[in-house]
């Protein structure tokens, strides 16, 4: 080619094209379902940008993706009518990886004892485009953008560098992307046209753009002649003549454009004719990580103030990586509006962090099409949205706290901490998402059962406190000594495992009137105690003073105070924390972080 350009791929690049091909061989047929995706992604740009340029179509007004499978040349074509790549893009997009981070992440799956674990990860990094290489051993993608006068094309051979030159052939494609896969000798499967509907319903049945088929259809024709011959002797009206005349149809195989997809987004469907199936289907376009599920999900309509159709889904279990990205979470949340995607990176002023692990699709009716994404983004309507979405989510977890307790108690597992998280962080919905949390105590062990209500609903007769002890686990809790007592009075304690309960517990100031008293702190107040016990207490305190004396004069600096106690039953001393100090669970967490 006249004018071409040989570039070394970037080293990362080089090494996850190795890893996608040596180890997703299994799965190898989800190339087609990302090739499909980036041509989805283009026209969703393509379709955006048009909203405010109306020149933007001129190049090119249509929005489809099409598939070529050509038998003679053992390759596949994929065409989208996208945004297309300038040069430069194609140079960059396809030869580099932006993302941070990268290196590290492919030393870890490199490692011989990730083995195991790599096709999950690579399947949530995103292989992406170099998927193609899984089943090509050439490729080539000739891309036309509104922002460079010409097409170019980018050939490569997946060894180690790729070719950039102006397109021979010109400016074919008005504005587009047009992939072509010199198929591998054992990949030829993919060129059967059965094979590629079956797959694109199985992967791409929720793209929201027309998926064409070039394909091969018989029809019956009558021949000419002798359709002339039938009309004249129709009028015989003989019913075995007729049967008679029924070959000279003749059958013919014709080519044409097949539609593999429908188009009606399941959003916009009556939630009463989406089959269970179809939600979990869906649900694989919005989570990236491909063994993701839904536990439940909810497909609800918003009306009066905004209109707008919304599912959200909670998954099973939190993302990868979940509690350790919180401050920058992958998004989950697309939204669109009458059907055109807009972004699917609304963040945190959209959804909360403490609500980041559920997705959604909104399809909002009234916010206004032609206005950039930054101006959309402060829109007042959604704003109304995000709290709607945020109070359906709760009750959406209410519900299902309320019908099925074991669905719950995963839940709970898997979510507690962000709960906390948003019990903190939000004064507006700290109440409802109180109400949501669950502890396992000293009566129920097993699970995380009780919630604050139902342990205030049993609280003794006179008891002010809701207690509870912190630790790192319920069998460390359970060595406390600090427990005896209230055990032996017959209080329930509530079991704190988690590091953010003691943040949380600071941040609330009590439940249904009730404070909480953690029972590793001084002056505990049990709410039973009678006048007998406070004298029995001085009169040991009187006698045991030169034992208390000795033991403060011995350890000097390292305690506050010497006290004879009345919270122990069976152990003889404890080391407890001053009511305003931080409790041994405390400390260690704050060691852990300053580490
Ligand atoms: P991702 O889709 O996660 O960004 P990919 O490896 O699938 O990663 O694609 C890399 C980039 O190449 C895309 O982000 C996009 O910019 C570009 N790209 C890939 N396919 C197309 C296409 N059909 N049209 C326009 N750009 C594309
Ligand atoms: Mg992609």
């Amino acid at each position: 080619y006249a004018s071409e350009k040989h570039v070394v791929f970037q080293t990362e690049v080089s090494r996850l094209m190795n890893l996608i091909i040596n180890s997703l061989y299994k799965t190898r047929e989800i190339f087609l379902r990302e090739l499909i995706s980036n041509a989805s992604d283009a026209l969703d740009k393509i379709r955006f940008m048009s909203l405010t340029d109306s020149n933007a179509l001129a190049s090119n007004g249509h929005f489809n993706i099409s598939i070529v499978a050509d038998k003679p040349s053992k390759t596949l074509v994929i065409t989208d009518s996208g945004v297309g790549m300038t040069a430069e893009q194609l140079r960059a997009n396809l030869g580099t990886i932006a993302k941070s981070g990268t290196s590290e992440f492919l030393s870890h799956l490199e490692s011989e004892k990730n083995k195991g674990e790599q096709m999950n990860l690579i399947g949530q990094f995103g292989v992406g485009f170099y998927s193609a290489f899984l089943v090509a051993d050439k490729v080539t993608v000739a891309s036309k953008s509104n922002d460079d006068p010409d097409q170019h094309v980018w050939i490569s051979e997946a060894v180690d560098d790729f070719v950039i030159a102006k397109d021979p052939r010109g400016n074919t494609l008005g504005r587009g992307t047009q992939i072509t896969l010199h198929l591998k000798d054992d990949a030829l499967e993919y060129l059967e046209e059965e094979n590629l509907k079956a797959l694109t319903k199985k992967y791409s049945e929720f793209i929201n753009f027309p998926i064409y088929l070039w394909s091969t259809n018989f029809k019956w024709v009558e021949n000419k002649s002798d359709a002339a011959e039938i009309s004249e002797e129709a009028n015989v009206k003989d019913d075995t003549e007729a049967a008679e005349k029924e070959p000279k149809r003749e059958k013919v195989e014709v080519k044409e454009w097949e539609l593999l997809n429908t188009q009606n987004p399941i959003w916009t469907r009556d939630p009463k004719e989406v089959t269970e199936n179809e939600y979990m289907d869906f649900y694989k376009t919005l989570d990236k990580e491909p063994e993701a599920k839904p536990i439940i999900w909810s497909h609800f309509k918003g009306e009066g103030d905004v209109d707008f159709k919304a599912i959200i889904y909670v998954p099973e279990r939190a993302p990868r990586n979940y509690y350790h990205q919180l401050q920058d979470i992958p998004h989950r949340i697309k939204l669109f509006v009458r059907r055109v995607f807009i972004t699917d990176e609304l963040g945190a002023d959209f959804i909360p962090r403490w609500l980041s692990f559920i997705s959604a699709v909104v399809d909002a009716d009234d916010l206004p099409l032609n206005v950039s994404r930054e101006t959309l983004q402060k829109h007042k309507l959604l704003n109304l949205i995000s709290k709607r979405i945020v109070k359906k989510a709760l009750d959406l977890f209410a519900h299902m706290a309320k019908t099925d307790e074991e669905k719950y108690a995963k839940f709970i597992r898997e979510f507690s901490m962000s709960l906390k998280l948003g019990a903190i962080e939000s004064s507006q919905y700290r109440k409802k998402i109180t109400q949501l949390l669950r502890y396992p105590s000293s009566l129920e062990k097993e699970g995380s059962r009780v919630s604050l209500d139902a342990y205030v609903s049993r609280m003794k007769s006179g008891q002010n406190s809701i207690f509870y002890s912190t630790g790192t686990s319920v069998e460390e809790i359970e060595q406390s000594p600090f427990l005896e007592r209230l055990l032996a009075r017959g209080y329930e304690v509530l079991y704190m495992t988690e590091p953010i309960d003691e943040m949380l517990i600071q941040a609330l100031p009590g439940y249904n009137g009730k404070a909480f008293a953690n029972i590793a702190k001084g002056d505990l107040k049990f709410g039973d105690e009678d006048e007998s016990e406070g004298e029995t207490l001085k009169k040991l305190n009187e006698q045991y003073q030169p034992l208390t004396d000795w033991l403060k004069n011995t350890l000097d600096e390292h305690v506050e105070k010497v006290a004879v106690s009345k919270r122990l039953t069976t152990s003889p001393m404890a080391i407890v924390a001053s009511a305003f100090g931080w409790t041994g669970h405390t400390e260690r967490l704050m060691q852990a972080q300053a580490a």
